[in-house]
């Protein structure tokens, strides 16, 4: 009988990613980073905004648009009041934002570093003969799936594959391609441990 110990994975990209922009400062393309800092433009009713990216060279600015000629009544005033206040979070889900950055900009340098914090799900069973790993993302990352699960369960890549093969591993929903891919929202991992010497620490690793 198998015993199946849940735990949920909350990844936290670490690094933004990066607009490569044809800095006419430097002369050359540059990669930028968010300043945290939003500009607000309000003309009459119509508001725009922008989420403030620098050169990281030297400095030159260039403007991410979030709001474009928006009429004052359709905005909510608690975000206004995020936007004029440069609010930190929001900033930060903006920076993140690689669809929208990358719908400007056609080169955007992403950087796959992540944090994971690991909670347990109910109760642990006594004999642990499964994992399943439940993710969940603060915001999109670049990390493939299979190289988060290698770094963070402390074992190689070919092992993984070799699971995967021997249907050890099961992906859902999206199956097991998705282990080429970066790691997604909502994505379950189903890890058959039974047999393994090394499962006490497969199992401390993923979080236990
Ligand atoms: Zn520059």
């Amino acid at each position: 009988m198998s015993s199946i110990l849940r735990i949920r994975w909350a990844i936290a990209p670490k690094t933004a990613p990066r607009p490569l922009i044809n800095c006419n400062r430097c002369g050359a393309f540059k990669g930028y980073h968010s300043s945290g800092k939003f500009r607000v433009n309000a003309n009459g009713k119509r508001i725009d905004a922008w989420l403030i990216y620098r050169c990281i060279d030297c400095d030159n600015s260039w403007n991410f648009g979030i709001l474009e000629r928006c009429n004052r009544r359709d905005i909510e005033p608690a975000l206004l009041q995020a936007l004029e206040s440069n609010d930190p979070a929001l900033a930060r889900r903006h920076a993140f934002d690689v669809v929208a950055l990358r719908s400007r900009i056609r080169r955007v340098e992403e950087f796959p570093e992540a944090a994971v914090h690991k909670e347990v799900l109910g109760d642990s069973p006594e004999n642990t003969t499964a994992l399943e790993l439940q993710l969940g993302l603060e915001m999109p990352t670049a990390l493939r799936l299979d190289r988060l699960l290698a770094g963070e369960l402390g074992i190689s890549r070919s092992r993984l594959q070799a699971w995967d093969e021997k249907r050890l591993l099961v992906v859902g929903p999206d199956g097991t391609k998705a282990l080429r891919k970066p790691a997604r929202a909502g994505t379950v991992i189903r890890i058959d441990l039974a047999g393994w010497p090394d499962r006490d620490t497969i199992i401390s690793a993923a979080g236990a």
